[in-house]
């Protein structure tokens, strides 16, 4: 190979290193759009009387064993999500904890379960597809089968849903699918899911996701204090209504866009930071890595394009200095 061909190659290979910096920074995909047929519920804090019927309900439903505490074995106490827990009701207080939905010397409800992101980090983080939305219904589901163990579902979720049976041999990711995983279908069978059905004040309320938009934005925009007839179980077909004065609800829907949003929807007279939900912005996790994955692989495909091209062009040139030349 002549000297002149050399520095020809390494020109050439330098160029098209040198396109590595025009590439762009890393940008963010758009949030994924909500399913066609999106179903979710709308719980409402200040309905809520910390009955716990539907966590006792949610583990009928899932198959799980009650959590007991303090030796207490005739009442399911279980105060977080696990292994063993889908869906738990959390309370937050202040000083006296006298007033219901009251920031000061108050209390209120908090209902803990996956939201069903409508853009969901745990199904972008899973590398094997364990985890899917649901095409039609957006229900987020999961499929022990494929699962690998690996628990990166768990960071990627901003709830901190998805959690691992640890006291298990061969543990398993739980969280809640909206009862409507292989063998439950509730949903597929058009029931609404169990903590709805047995939810005695229409706390948790089922319904498709626009329905259930639409009623937490005119709840949160009636005047506080006049009486309001709130409909109970299935929103597109209520068990029955029961009529209640509204109170001062926070003008916000949680989970309309939140981390792109989400199927499971809350409101409140208690605004979301005390009852422990996480600053989100309105970009999903799942846009944001998927955006800076995709600049990644351009950054790695840039080098290695180099390379294919410095080896074609030294293979061309050995094979003419193998045709005679010096
Ligand atoms: S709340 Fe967490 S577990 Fe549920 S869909 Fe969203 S990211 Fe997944
Ligand atoms: S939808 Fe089903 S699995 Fe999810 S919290 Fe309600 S009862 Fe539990
Ligand atoms: S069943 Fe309804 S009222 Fe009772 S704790 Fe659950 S959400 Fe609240």
């Amino acid at each position: 190979m002549k000297r002149r061909d050399f520095l020809k190659s390494g020109l050439g290979a330098a160029a098209l290193c040198g396109t590595a910096g025009v590439v762009s920074e890393a940008e963010a995909r758009p949030n994924l759009e909500p399913a066609e047929e999106a179903v979710g519920m709308l719980y409402d804090s200040t309905l809520c009387v910390g009955c716990k019927a539907c966590v006792y309900k949610c583990k009928e439903v899932n198959g799980m064993e009650p959590t007991y505490r303090d030796g207490a074995d005739y009442y399911d106490s279980a105060s977080d999500l696990s292994g063993d827990t889908l869906n738990v009701i959390k309370i937050y207080k202040d000083g006296n904890g006298k007033y219901k939905d009251a920031e000061k010397n108050g209390f209120a409800f908090e209902k803990r379960s996956c939201m069903h992101c409508v853009d969901p980090g745990c199904v972008s983080a899973c590398p094997v597809t364990a985890l899917e939305r649901q095409n039609r219904t957006g229900i987020v589901t999961y499929n022990p089968d494929a699962c690998i163990g690996c628990r990166t579902c768990m960071t990627a979720c901003p709830y901190n849903v998805p959690q691992f049976e640890y006291d298990e041999t061969f543990g398993q990711i739980n969280k809640c699918q909206m009862c409507n995983q292989k063998g439950v279908e509730r949903i597929d069978n058009g029931q609404m899911t169990g903590c709805a059905e047995v939810c005695p004040t229409g706390a948790t309320l089922f319904g498709t996701r626009d329905a259930l938009l639409a009623e937490a934005k005119k709840r949160t925009a009636l005047k506080p204090g006049e009486t309001y007839n709130y409909p109970m179980g299935d929103l597109s077909k209520p068990d029955s209504y029961h009529e209640k004065a509204v109170p001062d609800y926070k003008d916000h829907v949680w989970g309309e866009k939140e981390a792109g949003g989400t199927n499971v929807m809350h409101i409140s007279a208690v605004s979301f930071d005390k009852l422990g939900m996480p600053p989100l912005e309105e970009r999903s996790y799942a846009s944001v890595s998927e955006g800076v994955q995709h600049t990644l692989y351009s950054y790695l495909a840039l080098p290695a394009v180099a390379l294919a091209g410095l080896s074609f062009v030294v293979k061309r040139n050995a094979d003419s200095d193998e045709g005679g030349e010096q």
